[in-house]
């Protein structure tokens, strides 16, 4: 490390500690009345992305009222010791652990740099070979796509859980981007499905959002939508289990 990294890592530690600070003497009174447990009725699992703040797009910054899973692409999946697929224990906790009703909310974004990666990824092997007859789980990625063992990680489980199959089906019929975004929302889709399948959970429902960060579905950017409900995905039973609640947005784009 040389000498300007150190000052610049010293002065961004500066406005750290300057900021919490404040947060602490905000927060601290509120805080107090926390410390004995969390008991939250969501379980957020949304993107790393730095522009989606999982704890600000719907005012929710209350403390305790959710659990927050942020992994990217969005994925409700992890690989286990043994190399196997299993529903994360970010999303198991509070399901097994609260004893009232939760919701788990898988939040995709457009514009989303994961499944841009697994969508180029998949153009990249396409070049080479037949799509349909590749299998993927024997298929080098780096290879293709030149990113880290941990990115390819994780399109691995976006793969897995469907997003070659909805790439076949949207590829050709839309530009690029939109294209991608169609993705995003087909990958929400695969994640409830998965959490559908997959958990046994009692009391918990599922719920697909997207965060429309660049305007694709017509209203402002930041305008959260309902693309997924209980593993509901026809727009027109979207909107009738919407019908009588005026602020929920139901769309689809793919
Ligand atoms: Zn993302």
């Amino acid at each position: 490390m040389n000498k300007k990294e150190t000052f610049d890592l010293l002065d961004f530690l500066n406005e750290v500690f300057k900021g919490n600070h404040d947060y602490a003497e905000e927060m601290h009174a509120k805080l107090k009345k926390h410390v004995e447990g969390q008991d939250p009725v969501t379980t957020t699992i949304s993107c790393c992305d730095s522009r989606v703040k999982q704890e600000a797009m719907w005012k929710n910054e209350e403390i305790g009222a959710e659990f927050t899973r942020g992994t990217i692409g969005n994925t409700v999946l992890e690989y286990n010791h043994r190399g196997e697929t299993t529903i994360s224990g970010d999303i198991d906790y509070i399901p097994k652990h609260s004893e009232t009703p939760t919701v788990a909310a898988v939040i995709g974004h457009t514009g989303c740099g994961a499944v841009t990666a697994t969508y180029e990824t998949l153009e990249a092997i396409q070049k080479h070979k037949d799509l349909q007859k590749t299998d993927i789980n024997h298929t080098d990625l780096q290879k293709y796509n030149g990113e880290t063992k941990g990115i390819n990680t994780k399109i691995r489980l976006l793969l897995e859980s469907g997003l070659k199959q909805d790439y076949n089906q949207i590829k050709g019929k839309s530009n690029k981007q939109e294209e991608i975004d169609k993705l995003v929302e087909r990958n929400v889709d695969n994640q409830i499905k998965e959490l559908i399948n997959r958990t046994h959970y009692t009391d918990t429902e599922f719920i697909g959002l997207v965060f429309d960060l660049d305007g694709i579905y017509g209203g402002k950017e930041g305008q959260l939508y309902l693309t997924n409900y209980c593993g509901e995905k026809q727009l027109q039973k979207l909107k009738q289990e919407a019908a009588n609640h005026k602020a929920i947005k139901a769309k689809r784009i793919s």
